[in-house]
């Protein structure tokens, strides 16, 4: 573990826990960045790792990311993440879940988990039958519709910042990835009147926004390219690269992937071509704000859109921090993301 402990010390974590169990062949590590604002809740994801540096690596970089993203939504959590080393074709057994959902019970609900990549529903209920601090599946629903919605209202403060007006009307929007945050936002786009540019790897979700919205198509490999007011990528991370960046041709990049900017350096370029970006992790929150209110058995979906729709003022305020300083909205993000880390949440539903 040579240099964790210093990198612990450096960005503030609490705990990174290795699990193994000889009898399951459990190899698994779960991270708390943070408990400042309330529990660590944050998925688990089954991955093969090449090594096990790397998955403690990933494990470390999500656990923060997901205390930045509830600290900056305001919401009563910190941020934790778990990572089971295994194939996920391969090696899934119930008690190898069960095992694992012991790991995290023993956290007393200092950890809280949910699903992420290679974990599925049937895997989440085996985790959950061991201990209570599981979130997410079937008995909640889909956060998808309420991560498209604060999407589209960061999208207008985005359209505020640019081009001094929060209306969409008449904009032409280029939706990278129309899956099911992608197709939901194109919806909330069309009716109020945004011109679509759609593409998808999956040519079935593409002909679907066509047939929708009146969406006009391109292949997957011209959507970044393509011209237009507003780039929503929706698809994986990474959409925006040194190689990706100068093909662009548009005046904002807001969407709803996570690690949306491939490096530290592209926010820069960006910035320098006058092109704004919306921060991923604040315009992606609604996601997560649904998650946790349907935590607290609040079912009052109005209450729920009310607290996403906050997304918008928000990004506002990160927006003019950024003008005023003369700095990129992500590096703006981050502070305000650490300033309300070291806040108490002051939750009221
Ligand atoms: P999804 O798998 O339902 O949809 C993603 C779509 O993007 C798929 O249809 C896929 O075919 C397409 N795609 C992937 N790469 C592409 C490419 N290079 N070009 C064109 N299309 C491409 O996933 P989702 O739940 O809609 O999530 C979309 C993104 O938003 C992901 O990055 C996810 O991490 C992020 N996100 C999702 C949520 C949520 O609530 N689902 C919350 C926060 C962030």
């Amino acid at each position: 573990m040579a240099g964790y402990l210093s990198r612990m010390k450096e960005q503030e974590f609490e705990s990174v826990t290795l699990i193994h169990d000889s009898e399951t062949g459990l190899k698994a590590a779960i991270a708390i960045h943070n408990t400042n604002r309330g529990p660590a809740l944050g998925g688990t994801r089954m991955w093969t790792y090449t090594d096990e540096d790397s998955a403690i690596d990933d494990v470390m970089c999500l656990a923060r990311g997901m205390s930045y993203k509830s600290a900056a939504a305001e919401l009563p959590l910190g941020g934790g993440k778990g990572v089971i080393i295994a194939d996920p074709c391969s090696d899934k057994s119930e008690e190898l879940f069960k095992t694992y959902g012991k790991a995290v019970d023993r956290f007393n609900g200092r950890f809280i988990t949910a699903a992420d990549m290679g974990i599925e529903e049937s895997d989440l209920d085996l985790i959950r039958s061991v201990t209570n601090h599981v979130v997410g599946g079937s008995e909640i629903g889909s956060p998808s519709p309420f991560t498209a919605y604060g999407v589209w209202r960061g999208i207008k403060a985005s359209a505020r910042e640019v081009f001094g007006r929060s209306d969409l009307n008449g904009l032409k929007i280029a939706v990278q990835g129309v899956g099911s945050v992608g197709y939901a936002l194109c919806r909330h786009l069309a009716e109020e009147g945004a011109e679509l540019i759609v593409a998808d790897i999956d040519e079935r979700k593409v002909d679907k926004a066509v047939a929708d919205f009146g969406a006009e198509a391109v292949a997957a490999d011209r959507i970044l390219s393509c011209q237009c007011d507003i780039l929503a990528p929706c698809g994986g991370g990474g959409a925006v690269s040194s190689d990706t960046e100068p093909l662009l041709n548009c005046k904002i990049v807001a969407g709803a992937a996570n690690n949306v900017l491939r490096d530290n350096k592209i926010g820069k370029l960006l910035k320098e071509r006058g092109i704004l970006y919306a921060p991923d992790y604040i315009i992606n929150a609604g996601g997560i704000i649904f998650v946790e209110m349907r935590r607290q058995e609040i079912l009052d979906e109005n209450k729920i859109l009310a607290h996403i729709a906050l997304i918008e003022g928000r990004l506002q305020e990160i927006f003019s921090r950024a003008r005023e300083k003369a700095m990129q909205p992500e590096v703006v993000a981050d502070l305000y993301a650490e300033e309300k880390l070291a806040e108490k949440s002051a939750w009221e539903n």
